[in-house]
């Protein structure tokens, strides 16, 4: 098992032995820490990305939740928006939670704010409505053993996808989790939770580790 009583995870080889894969976690602003956590649990290189000089040699690349507004504005001011579009335009695995998520559609139905449109989809923000400012509902999740947990904070929901996308959950019409080619996007938050089947997922089936 990874981990091994090794504190230092970061340092733990014990899944992808030498040729550990490295994955950026976009740290402007939002909640980057606990996806770093996890993933290095789960034995990759995980490292913060501030810069652009940071998206070099990722194997893949998580959008974090946080403030969609704000994160679009420090994207654009530090070149990181073009090269986070270039990074997946070239076949980068992107997965954006929450905000990561608003900012991964092409369009929204609220004011217009900067977008990284990586994947075709009408996205509602904040979408299950101003007083349900947070909830957990249980996910029937497609290609899941078992429902998942989903912690929704403020949470957006696609309201449409277009080609190529496959949604993978819905509560009643919304979509709150769906994947394309090489990005998956997910409205909730899993790196609240201790289940970490969408890390798992992420690495395994769209950065193909
Ligand atoms: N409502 C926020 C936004 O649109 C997202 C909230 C979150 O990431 N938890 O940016």
């Amino acid at each position: 098992m990874a981990g091994n009583g090794d504190t230092n995870s970061d340092t733990s080889g014990a899944v992808f032995g030498d040729e550990r894969p490295k994955i950026g976690v976009l740290a402007l602003q939002g909640d980057f820490a606990e996806h770093l956590n996890i993933l290095r649990g789960l034995g990759v290189r995980a490292v913060e990305v501030r810069t652009l000089e940071d998206l070099a040699g990722l194997d893949g690349l998580i959008v974090p939740g946080g403030e969609s507004t704000t994160i679009g504005k420090m994207m654009l001011s530090s070149g990181l928006s073009d090269g986070i579009r270039s990074f997946f335009y070239k076949g980068g695995p992107v997965w954006g939670t929450c905000a990561g998520m608003v900012l991964a559609a092409s369009a929204t139905t609220g004011p217009r704010q900067p977008l990284l449109a990586l994947m075709p989809a009408l996205v509602e923000r904040n979408g299950f409505g101003r007083q349900v400012h947070s909830f957990e509902a249980e996910l029937d999740i497609e290609g899941f053993d078992g429902a998942f947990t989903g912690v929704f904070i403020r949470a957006p929901f696609f309201e449409s996808v277009g080609p190529g996308i496959e949604v993978l959950s819905k509560i009643e019409e919304k979509v709150v989790a769906a994947r394309g080619d090489n990005i998956l996007v997910t409205a909730f938050h899993p790196e609240l939770t201790d289940d970490v089947r969408f890390h798992e997922y992420f690495l395994r089936e769209v950065c193909d580790l």
